[in-house]
């Protein structure tokens, strides 16, 4: 689990890291202070004698913190996983569980909308605080024949990173790719980024498909993704996006995953999965052909206006660690 590794990289950073230097300066100190003849240099064997035992000290206390911060949060994170498992699994059922699957989304969406206010207006001052949005590659199959391979997304996902660090000190956190070996359905291998789309989504096989592959491929992330803070944004690649001019699709924040067709991947215009992450953390379009959030492929420099990046980055998928 993510926070596990983030304690035990606490406790190395401020902690042992610290301790280890001042204990290298005493040391140090030992070394050059002179030596007192009449006591046979005890000065200087009682002061390597004092860093010897901070030293074992500090050795033993942050061996057992770690060991301990791991075993708890090994069996924590065991029981959440399992727990978010099964309500994944429960989300992953048509019609009902899309509608609890929408409610959910909703709710966490705005409580950490909330909570992320403060962020938000010392964004919109200018002051950007490094965070974190964590995104992952999801390809689709067609009669069981991956539609792409990671190295076709990995241009798409590069250009994310830049242009997020860039534009609102967002460091994207690429979580790998994943193939799954179920077999696409048919219903989630074409994507109607209308309304019609939403309600496939919501109701249909391909929302539940949809939610069954993140609950699959995000096992990591299961937990997060039912609570909403620091869900993952899943990029599936897909055989078509309708309507024909479209080639990714996103419905809005009330989702963790975005689409994008697999042919687009192998053009010249690798920046749509940044315009659909940015979609994900409920940007709207712009007028600005600049702006990342033109709605066409003829945008240029792929720049956010000061809202929205205040905007994004108080998104549930932006966060500090
Ligand atoms: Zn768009």
């Amino acid at each position: 689990m993510r926070v596990c590794r983030e304690i035990s990289r606490w406790v190395t950073e401020n902690v042992q890291r610290p301790l280890e230097e001042w204990i290298e300066r005493t040391e140090r100190r030992c070394r050059e202070q002179p030596c007192n003849w009449w006591c046979l240099c005890c000065n200087k064997w009682f002061c390597f004698l004092v860093t010897f035992f901070v030293r074992v000290v500090v050795w033993v206390t942050v061996t057992v913190t770690k060991l301990v911060t791991e075993i708890v949060c090994t069996i924590i994170s065991i029981v959440l996983d399992v727990v978010a498992a099964i309500v994944n699994l429960i989300l992953s059922i048509p019609v009902i569980g899309g509608i609890i699957r929408a409610i959910l989304n909703w709710i966490t969406d705005i409580v950490l909308r909330i909570i992320s206010i403060p962020d938000l207006l010392l964004s919109l001052a200018g002051v950007m605080i490094p965070k974190k949005i964590y995104v992952k590659g999801v390809i689709l199959n067609a009669n069981g024949v991956p539609l792409t391979n990671e190295a076709a997304i990995m241009p798409s996902i590069t250009l994310a990173s830049q242009i997020f660090l860039r534009e609102c000190n967002v460091r994207l956190i690429y979580t790998g790719t994943c193939t799954p070996q179920l077999s696409t359905p048919t219903e989630a291998q074409t994507i109607d980024c209308g309304s019609s789309g939403f309600f496939a989504d919501l109701l249909g096989v391909q929302g539940a498909h949809f939610e069954f592959v993140s609950a699959d491929c995000g096992f990591e992330n299961g937990f997060n993704r039912v609570v909403g803070y620091a869900s993952e944004i899943m990029v599936f690649v897909v055989r078509d996006v309708q309507p024909p001019t479209t080639v990714g699709c996103s419905f809005s924040s009330t989702h963790n995953y975005v689409t994008i067709e697999a042919a687009n991947l192998t053009s010249a215009t690798p920046d749509t999965v940044a315009h659909e992450i940015g979609h994900a953390c409920a940007l709207t379009h712009s007028d600005n052909i600049q702006n990342l959030m033109f709605p066409n492929n003829a945008r240029a420099n792929n720049t956010m206006s000061a809202f929205q990046r205040a905007w994004f980055r108080s998104s549930k998928h932006c966060v500090f660690v």
